[in-house]
């Protein structure tokens, strides 16, 4: 009976110690789980105008920008799950589901500018074969009577170079094939090249201005670009190319998203910044566009960036509109210092339409340089010409497709060349 007894209590000690032991454990997987549950990633706070999702302050943008590139590219690219860093287990073994830890994703390195277009050039002589090739081989014609003259004047016309330079350019190389008599295929081609050139210039400055100024309480101010059109034209998606361009140029961006008139337009351009590290100063959707952008040149002086660029609205209802608000953005952000370029936007498919809207917009704000996008899509290469003498200001960019780098700063030779291939 003793020994039975004795048994009873070795047996109530071991259940009582079990229970302790277990009860212990399951504490400690529980709390070891909230501890892991504890800090997923805070809710960005809801962007208002000065402060978009997790804007830092000057001095942090190290971390928080980071937090929110981690995020695009995470929606784009998953990162591997094997990276994620488990911590050591413990014994015994809590269940603790493995929270992946990614590392931070670099920030893209866009392709370096120089000789963009020179590798966009297969892309533009596709799409210009009609032009140059078809000059060429008319050109190269035995006999070159009034018929075949017309056909090359039709040929220019139809690839929107303009009436006025058209007529001036048939005119010179009427001239310079009566002189040359005989003509060697190379020697069609150099004149044609020259004449082109001529037509488009060469010696216009056809940089973007970005260099820091002076602002108005005498502090550095960063260059200031302002960047206009008509919806549908390509602006935002120009707008984020060219931070990329700048950032490859090793430049520092902000991006002021002030087409607060199209729903995702914000949303589209601090995409395009936070793939190259560009801050995106946004306003609630529907504000003022003009407050944004001074915002945006605030945040720039006080962060020190290089270089701010606008996103601007480009709703043509009326010409009043417009005037009111592309005005005023300019006074406004005028408060810190000088605008110092006001870029066009123009999409090339649209010929006639597309100097339509340049004399509209020229009339409204002071245009620096124009950016013809959708060469890719056209053979309508002869707008450059057009659109120059039609507001007296340099092609200074072209858009050669929709990938991020496909915005090249504008080389007539190189132009030409894809224009009449080698
Ligand atoms: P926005 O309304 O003027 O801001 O126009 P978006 O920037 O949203 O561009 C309108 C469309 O044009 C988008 O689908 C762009 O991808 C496209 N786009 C812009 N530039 C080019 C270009 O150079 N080539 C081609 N093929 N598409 C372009």
């Amino acid at each position: 009976m003793a020994d039975t007894g004795s048994v009873m209590e070795i047996v109530i000690l071991a259940v009582v110690i079990a229970v302790v032991v277990l009860g212990a454990i399951s504490g400690l997987v529980v709390s070891s789980r909230k501890k892991k549950q504890l800090p997923p990633a805070p809710p960005p706070s809801s962007p208002s105008v000065t402060a978009p999702p997790a804007e830092p302050h000057v001095g942090e943008e190290a971390e928080t920008p980071r937090e929110e590139k981690r995020r695009t590219v995470e929606e784009v690219e998953l990162p591997p799950a094997e990276e994620a860093a488990p911590e050591a287990p413990e014994e015994p073994a809590p269940v603790v589901e493995p929270e992946p830890e990614p590392e931070a994703p670099a920030v893209e390195v866009p392709e370096p500018t120089a000789g963009r277009l020179v590798r966009l050039r297969a892309r533009l002589s596709r799409s210009q074969n009609s032009l140059g090739k078809g000059l060429l081989t008319l050109l190269s014609r035995e006999h070159l009577d009034e018929d075949t003259w017309e056909e090359i004047e039709d040929t220019l016309l139809t690839a929107d170079v303009g009436v006025a330079p058209t007529q001036e350019l048939v005119e010179r190389l009427r001239e310079r094939v009566k002189v040359l008599g005989t003509r060697t295929p190379e020697e069609l081609r150099g004149l044609l090249r020259e004449e082109l050139l001529n037509l488009i210039g060469t010696d216009a400055d056809r940089a973007v201005h970005t260099e820091p100024g002076v602002g108005v309480n005498g502090e550095e101010k960063p260059g200031v670009v302002m960047v206009v059109g008509v919806n549908g034209t390509g602006k935002t998606t120009t707008t984020g190319k060219l931070a990329r361009v700048l950032v490859a140029d090793g430049k520092s961006v902000v991006l002021g998203a002030a087409d607060t008139f199209r729903a995702a337009a914000a949303d589209q351009l601090q995409t395009w910044g936070e793939r190259v590290g560009a801050r995106t100063v946004r306003g609630p959707e529907g504000g003022d566009p003009a407050s944004v952008a001074f915002d945006a040149v605030k945040e720039g002086i006080a962060e020190s960036a290089d270089v701010v660029l606008i996103d601007t609205a480009g709703r043509l209802h009326t010409k009043t509109g417009l005037m009111d608000e592309l005005g005023k953005v300019k006074r406004v952000v005028e408060k810190h210092g000088s605008v110092d370029e006001v870029l066009l936007v123009l999409d090339a498919t649209t010929g006639q339409n597309g100097l339509v809207q340049a004399r509209v917009f020229a009339e409204v704000v002071n245009i620096t340089g124009i950016v013809l996008t959708k060469l890719d899509g056209t053979a309508k290469g002869g707008i450059v010409v057009a659109v120059q003498r039609e507001l007296g200001v340099p092609v200074k960019l072209v858009g050669l497709g929709e990938g991020a780098d496909d915005l090249a700063p504008f080389e007539p030779e190189a132009f030409v060349d894809a224009l009449i291939g080698d």
